[in-house]
């Protein structure tokens, strides 16, 4: 069966990507998938922008077989080919400020600092999405190789607050502006 773009039906199905509800009567991506723990298949169920960032190859090829009916049709094809244009980037799972330092930044291995910003990554596997650790802000450059990865970041932090929204943007440019051959 294809994927699917279509009004949602309720407003008590959650999107895999981010977690939070799809209001009622919004278009809703349905991404179709071999059940990984049985026979026939399941669907994941998305905001569509959410799929764009982190399921680009199934957004774009859903694009390519539905011809019409498809809401903010070029937002959603500019979000899923620049995920697709490398791998890592379908893992942003938003940024935040580290509660501790215990964790150790997936790309240079040094420990991220009590209540810097690091960027939440996460795993795609049998249809759920697994933490998968941090990168320093940093270290973003380096760790999606020069893909701008802001938008989706900022897209998957739904809860900051609008001020820290704005800090992020700022320590995200001062990061750029610190990289090495910028
Ligand atoms: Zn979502
Ligand atoms: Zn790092």
């Amino acid at each position: 069966m294809a994927h699917v773009f279509e009004p949602a039906p309720t407003g008590r199905a959650k999107c895999r990507g981010c977690g939070k509800l799809i209001p009622k009567g919004e278009q809703r991506f349905g991404e179709r998938m071999p059940n990984p723990f049985g026979d026939g298949e399941m669907t994941l169920l998305f905001h569509p922008l959410c799929a764009a960032y982190r399921r680009p190859e199934s957004m774009l090829q859903a694009l390519a077989e539905t011809s019409d009916g498809v809401a903010a049709r070029e937002t959603l094809e500019r979000a899923a080919r620049a995920s697709a244009a490398h791998r890592r980037l379908s893992r942003v799972d938003g940024a935040q400020r580290a509660p501790n330092a215990r964790a150790k930044c997936r790309s240079c291995r040094e420990p991220i600092p009590s209540g810097s910003w690091r960027i939440r990554l996460a795993f795609f596997e049998a249809g759920r999405f697994l933490p998968g650790g941090f990168v320093h802000l940093d270290c973003h450059r380096t760790y999606f190789e020069g893909h701008d990865a802001l938008a989706s970041v900022v897209h998957f932090s739904p809860d900051l607050s609008d001020q820290e929204r704005d800090e992020l943007t700022r320590a995200w440019g001062a990061a750029i502006a610190r990289a090495p051959g910028s």
